[in-house]
């Protein structure tokens, strides 16, 4: 039989911090216990905000844990190629529409429809309203004149059609626990939730699902162990790998660290930078503590 595939995929805009060592740390002990490979890939599509100097940092931040990996690291940002490939396969499909929209122009729409509805306009898992549509703002004209001037555009799935392409029940297999040991329940997936997702940024030409979906086919990995951040997100990527006809690995997602504002860790707190716990003295197996994994 062959061997699990681990990955953790951190994107290189900022240092990492607790949340990402506990992330990293599962990993590498999931691997362990089931005799798995772990990879590292850098997520670093958003090519304004990702540094080499950041990148070095971080795969600092990860030899100073004392995790070990395989080379070399997969890194995004040198394999946009395949994931036009795979959103040349979903236009085919009829399944990729341009988007036009500036943040500006959905908040108003948004504004309006609200008002015109009488009801708040529905949000996607992450809180962002979902998008309009550009003929909910633009006339067939405007659209067409916007392409003539050649203004910049996203590229969204065209969630409606990608639905009633996948005909059966999309779900997932969420393990249960932290060892990968009990059985995994299956978790059923609602797309539909997120509307007409990015697939290709007005700034870069994929996207944070597309990549990551591509990324995990091409790379075998079958244990996705990542934050509860990323938990709906599944949702999205089940119905890309459907449509792209690719594997289904098994998914983890672990608990995540909170600051003592009871939020989420962020990259701009600073206290929490394994960088700067370092600094001032901490060892790995500290960190290992702090993060609630027992040694
Ligand atoms: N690059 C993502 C992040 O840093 C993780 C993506 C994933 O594990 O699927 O949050």
């Amino acid at each position: 039989m062959s061997r699990p595939v681990f990955r953790f995929a951190p994107s290189p805009n900022g240092r990492l911090h607790l949340g990402h060592a506990l992330s990293a740390l599962l990993n590498a002990r999931m691997a362990g216990a089931l005799g798995g490979r772990l990879l590292i890939r850098i997520e670093d599509i958003d090519a304004a905000r990702c540094t080499p100097a950041l990148e070095a940092g971080v795969l600092e931040d990860l030899a100073w844990l004392g995790l070990d990996w395989e080379r070399p690291v997969r890194r995004q940002s040198e394999h946009f190629p395949d994931y036009a490939a795979a959103l040349a396969r979903l236009s085919v499909m009829g399944l990729v529409r341009k988007a036009f929209l500036t943040r500006g122009e959905i908040a108003r729409a948004v504004a309006r429809l609200e008002e015109t509805r009488g009801a708040p306009w529905p949000c996607d898992p992450d809180g962002a309203p979902l998008y309009p549509g550009d003929e909910a703002v633009l006339s067939l004209d405007e659209i067409a004149a916007r392409e003539a001037q050649g203004a910049p555009f996203a590229l969204r799935l065209d969630m409606a059609a990608a639905l009633a392409r996948c005909k059966a029940p999309l779900s997932w297999q969420e393990l249960q626990d932290d060892e990968g040991r009990q059985a995994p329940a299956r978790i059923a997936a609602d797309p539909a939730r997120w509307g007409d997702v990015v697939l290709a940024r007005k700034d870069t030409p994929t996207s944070y699902h597309l990549s990551v979906v591509v990324d995990d086919a091409l790379q075998g990995i079958t244990h996705v162990v990542r934050g509860r951040d990323l938990y709906e997100a599944t949702a999205v990527h089940r119905l890309l790998q459907a449509l792209l006809g690719l594997p289904e690995p098994l998914y983890r997602h672990h608990r995540l660290i909170l600051g003592e504002d009871g939020r989420k860790l962020s990259k701009s707190q600073g206290d929490t930078a394994l960088a700067e716990l370092r600094a001032k003295g901490a060892t790995p197996d500290e960190v290992r503590r702090l993060v609630g994994l027992e040694l």
